[in-house]
């Protein structure tokens, strides 16, 4: 009662590829199991950049096992907590395939990061984080945090 539904946003500026990792290292801390990241933003924007970053910080030891699930679907990391990363952009319909995937078994155990989220609307689950990444120079990202209840 009270608390905000929609937290303010915060804004990150990164230059290059190494930084957005950094930077998903740190917001890894806010993570907890149970979380949903929705990711959102345009192709080459830097979603699985950042996962990459968020999933080290969330003790996955090897970075290289990041990369983009489009046709898996979802992929499983060994992290001190098990992250699921999903990617939306193949679904015919994403909204209802989501439930399909398991994505409530998923949170059930772990955390997932869920790259072009905005696919689904409103199937996503409340509460949840959503990052907005913009492009804002050949090498430069904006990132817009803000925690959606
Ligand atoms: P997406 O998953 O959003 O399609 P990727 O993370 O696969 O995007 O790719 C991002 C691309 O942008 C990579 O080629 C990367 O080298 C490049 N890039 C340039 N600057 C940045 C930055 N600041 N952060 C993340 N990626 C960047
Ligand atoms: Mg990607």
């Amino acid at each position: 009662m009270g608390a905000p539904n929609v937290t303010a946003p915060e804004s990150f500026q990164t230059r290059g590829p190494a930084a957005t990792a950094a930077l998903g290292r740190r917001l890894a801390r806010r993570l907890r199991r149970g979380d949903c990241v929705a990711l959102i933003g345009e192709l080459g924007a830097g979603k699985t950049a950042l996962v990459r970053g968020l999933a080290g910080g969330l003790g996955l030891a090897d970075g290289r096992l990041v990369s983009s699930p489009s046709y898996v679907l979802v992929q499983e990391y060994p992290a001190d907590v098990t992250v699921y990363h999903l990617d939306l952009y193949r679904l015919a319909d994403p909204s209802a395939e989501l439930g399909d995937l398991g994505l409530d078994e998923m949170l059930a155990d772990g955390i997932a990061l869920i790259e072009w989220a905005d696919r689904a609307a409103d199937a996503l689950p409340r509460p949840r984080w959503e990052i907005r990444i913009d492009i804002t120079g050949a090498d430069k990202r904006t990132f817009t945090v803000r925690r959606v209840g």
